[in-house]
């Protein structure tokens, strides 16, 4: 990460960054310095991607139904945020926002909406790649988004079928599907 104030990586003037239209090459901490309270504050959500509060909360349910995971396995695809080795069988945890849910909290917000249009698009972009990868390595995928936390009854159901579905079944399972581009 560079320094702000870099000579190579310039200030983007006001006027540009009022209307975010690009991404810069450089550090997150000259990007922090230039973006809107509201940006920066979605900015900092993407810091602490690992480990995030719906994650810890989805980690502790499943815990609860008795499965045990091993985390972050960082030779599959994508690092899942759950890995069932046995089962052959991973959950993704996603922020609705970062990943572009078709829900209340995956709403854009209205400033440098093309700036963030564009880096939810990516990620969404790598969400599917990642899932195409790891079907094809014979895993089972599940995707839990941050909304389904708000109910963690159906949530546990959902998570308990999944996991003692068979394995190597060739469908992956990603439940309600992130919005369209
Ligand atoms: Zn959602």
């Amino acid at each position: 990460m560079q320094a702000a104030g870099n000579p190579i990586c310039p200030k983007p003037p006001l006027s540009l960054v009022r209307h975010w239209r690009f991404d810069l090459p450089c550090g997150l901490e000259t990007l922090m310095d230039n973006l809107t309270p509201e940006a920066r504050s979605l900015q900092m959500s993407l810091v602490r991607s690992k480990d995030t509060k719906p994650e810890l909360k989805a980690r502790r349910l499943i815990h609860r139904l008795g499965f045990r995971y091993r985390l972050h396995r960082a030779e599959l695809p994508g690092k899942p945020d759950l890995v069932f080795s046995s089962r052959r069988k991973v959950i993704f945890v996603h922020g609705c926002f970062w990943h572009g849910h078709n829900c209340k909290l995956g709403r854009m917000p209205k400033s440098n909406l093309d700036y963030w249009r564009n880096k939810i698009a990516a990620n969404m972009a790598r969400d599917r790649k990642t899932l195409l990868s790891l079907r094809e390595l014979g895993w089972k995928c599940l995707t839990v988004w941050e909304c389904n936390l708000n109910d963690e009854d159906s949530l546990a159901e959902r998570i308990r079928r999944f996991l003692e579905s068979a394995p190597h079944s060739g469908r992956t399972i990603t439940d309600d599907e992130p919005r369209s581009l």
